[in-house]
C-alpha cells in the first residue's frame, strides 16, 4: 500500500507555488538519492556544516555560509547572531537581552507574515517610515547603540522604501550589519551573488523554495564572523557556560545530515541550471494555459508578470491571470470548485483574480490544470443565471 493511501490523503495538484502550507518542494531523484546515501552513515556533524558551508560560499562568493532548517530560522539565527557576535555568555542569557544589543531597524513596508521570527531570540523591531514611505534620514536616526542589526526584507523593486544599496551605506557607516531576507528571490539565480556582492552582512535564502532542497532547508551566506556566530548558536553545538554544559536557542532549528546534504545537491545542480531554458518554459506553460481556456465566456484569461503588489513570488515568473469580474464565480468559489476535483488543482488568489503559476507544475499536471478550469467553467456556465436573461 503506497503512504498517500495508507494515509487517506489526496495527491494535490500545486497551481500555486513553493509555498509550505502544501509541502513547499519537490526535490528531485539526485537529491533523493544523496539523501538515502549520508542516511546509510554517521558523520561529524561539524564537519559536514563546515565542508557544504565551503561549497556553497565558494559558489556565491559569500566569506562563508551555512545551511539552516529553513529561512526563517536563518533570519532567527541570523538576528541572534547579531545580537551575540559569537559570545556564549550572551548567547546563554538569550531570550533575556539585558544589557545586549537588541533592537532590529525594520522599515514599516518591509512588515510580512514572516516578521516574527525575528523576534524570536528577545529582539525588538523598531520600525521606521509609514505605510507609503520611509526616509533614509528615519533609518539614520533610529540607530543607535542598542541596534543588533537592520534587517531588509527584499520585496524589490517596491516604490517608497530605501533601496538596499542605501541602506547598507546607512547602516555601515553606523557600524550596524544589514541582514537581508531574501527568501523567495530565486529565480533569477544571480540573486544568489548580487546582495553579498552589494555588502549586506547576511543574506538568508529558503532551500525549500525554488532551489528545490528538501522544504525544511535554508541558507545564509555573509560574513564569516557572523555565520560562526550562528553555527555557536544552532542546534549542533554544546558548550559550557557558567560551568554548565548547554546547548543554545538554536536547538530546535534542528537539521539532519539528509537534509544538509539533500540541499547541497539541490544547490549544485540549482545553480548549473539552464535558467534561460527554464524560463522560456514556464512562459510556454502560461502560454499554454491562456491560450487554451481564451474562448471561456466573461472571463478573461491573460499573462501576467508580477509586479511587487503581487503577493506571490518570485516576480520573475510568468503567472496565467483569470479576471472573474464579468463571472457570477468570484475568485474564492473558483479556487473552493477547483480543490472538490480529484485529484484536487490548488490555484491561488490575489487582488480578486485566480492565478496558475506554473513553477511547481510538470507538462502532465498542466494538461489536468487545464482540464479542471474547462469542466468547472463548463459546469459553471451550463446554469449561468446571466445566460438566461
Ligand atoms: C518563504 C519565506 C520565508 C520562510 O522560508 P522557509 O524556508 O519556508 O522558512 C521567510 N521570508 C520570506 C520573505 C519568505 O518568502
Amino acid at each position: 500500500m503506497g503512504i498517500l493511501e495508507m494515509l487517506g490523503l489526496k495527491r494535490l495538484i500545486n497551481a500555486y507555488g513553493t509555498v509550505t502550507l502544501i509541502g513547499g518542494s519537490r526535490p528531485n531523484e539526485e537529491v533523493l538519492k544523496a539523501m538515502a546515501e549520508i542516511s546509510k552513515v554517521f558523520v561529524s556533524m561539524e564537519e559536514l556544516y563546515r565542508k557544504v558551508g565551503e561549497i556553497i560560499a565558494k559558489e556565491t562568493g559569500a566569506e562563508a555560509a551555512i545551511v539552516t532548517s529553513g529561512a526563517a530560522a536563518g533570519v532567527t539565527l541570523s538576528v541572534a547572531a547579531c545580537m551575540t557576535g559569537g559570545d556564549l555568555k550572551k548567547a546563554y542569557q538569550l531570550p533575556n537581552t539585558t544589557g545586549l544589543k537588541d533592537e532590529i531597524v525594520v522599515q514599516r513596508k518591509h512588515k510580512s507574515i514572516y516578521i516574527y521570527v525575528a523576534q524570536i531570540p528577545g529582539a525588538k523591531l523598531v520600525y521606521v517610515g509609514n505605510e507609503q514611505r520611509t526616509l533614509p534620514s528615519e533609518i539614520e536616526s533610529a540607530i543607535n547603540d542598542k541596534t543588533a542589526a537592520v534587517l531588509y526584507m527584499y520585496f524589490d523593486p517596491q516604490e517608497g522604501v530605501v533601496p538596499l544599496d542605501k541602506v547598507i551605506e546607512i547602516a555601515h557607516r553606523k557600524g550596524v550589519p544589514v541582514i537581508v531576507d531574501a527568501a523567495a528571490e530565486l529565480p533569477p539565480v544571480d540573486n544568489l551573488r548580487k546582495f553579498v556582492k552589494m555588502g549586506a552582512d547576511l543574506v538568508v535564502f529558503s532551500g525549500g523554495k525554488d532551489i528545490g532542497g528538501p522544504n525544511d532547508t535554508g541558507i545564509v551566506l555573509g560574513r564569516k564572523d557572523l555565520i560562526d556566530a550562528i553555527f555557536k548558536l544552532g542546534p549542533h553545538s554544546l558548550d559550557v557556560v557558567d560551568g554548565q554544559l548547554t546547548c543554545f536557542i538554536g536547538r530546535p532549528m534542528k537539521l539532519s545530515k539528509e537534509d544538509i546534504v539533500g540541499l547541497l545537491v539541490a544547490f549544485l545542480r540549482y545553480i548549473k541550471m539552464d535558467h534561460e531554458a527554464r524560463l522560456r518554459k514556464l512562459h510556454e506553460m502560461v502560454d499554454k494555459v491562456v491560450n487554451e481556456l481564451s474562448n471561456i465566456p466573461c472571463v478573461k484569461v491573460s499573462k501576467y508578470l508580477p509586479d511587487s503588489s503581487h503577493p506571490v513570488r518570485p516576480l520573475i515568473i510568468p503567472k496565467a491571470e483569470f479576471d472573474l469580474s464579468n463571472c457570477v464565480l468570484n475568485a474564492s468559489e473558483l479556487l473552493e470548485l477547483l480543490k472538490k476535483k480529484d485529484p484536487p488543482v490548488i490555484a491561488y488568489s490575489a487582488h480578486g483574480k485566480v492565478y496558475v503559476n506554473p513553477q511547481c507544475l510538470t507538462d502532465d499536471e498542466l494538461e489536468i490544470v487545464i482540464e479542471r478550469f474547462k469542466e468547472v467553467f463548463s459546469e459553471k456556465c451550463k446554469n449561468c443565471p446571466k445566460k438566461r436573461k
